[in-house]
């Protein structure tokens, strides 16, 4: 079984580093956090879980304790992840609005072609 003990321990190492992102997050306060360092990580606990699944199905063993442990830990990610995206997005200032469509007197920015809402011609 030594696959297995391989697996179960490269899942605590996520577990841990998942408990050290949050930590960083945290430390951070409202800074903003590396998006890209928890896609990383989220790929990388996503690969693993595909290969855990693999080789429980090829080998015909079930170890569903497992493969949750590997879902919970990837769902703890993306939830990081969602709340960095969510304080990015409302870091980004608002074009600002300098005309409005005559068809339909939807905003729309100073270097709009065709209004977004009705597709009319603003130029
Ligand atoms: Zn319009």
């Amino acid at each position: 079984m030594k696959f297995f003990e391989d697996l179960m321990e490269s899942s605590a190492k996520v577990a841990d580093k998942v408990a050290k992102v949050t930590g960083e997050y945290i430390d951070k306060g409202k800074e903003k956090i590396n998006e890209l360092s928890l896609e990383n990580e989220l790929g990388k606990a996503q690969k693993q879980l595909g290969a855990l699944v693999y080789a429980l199905h090829k080998s015909g063993e079930e170890n569903d304790e497992l493969v949750k442990q590997y879902i919970e830990d990837i769902a703890k990610i993306e939830a990081q992840l969602e709340e960095a995206r969510k304080e990015d997005a409302e870091e980004t200032v608002t074009p600002e609005v300098v005309k409005f469509c005559s068809k339909c007197g939807r905003e729309a920015g100073a270097d709009d072609a065709f209004c977004k809402n009705c597709g009319n011609n603003l130029k």
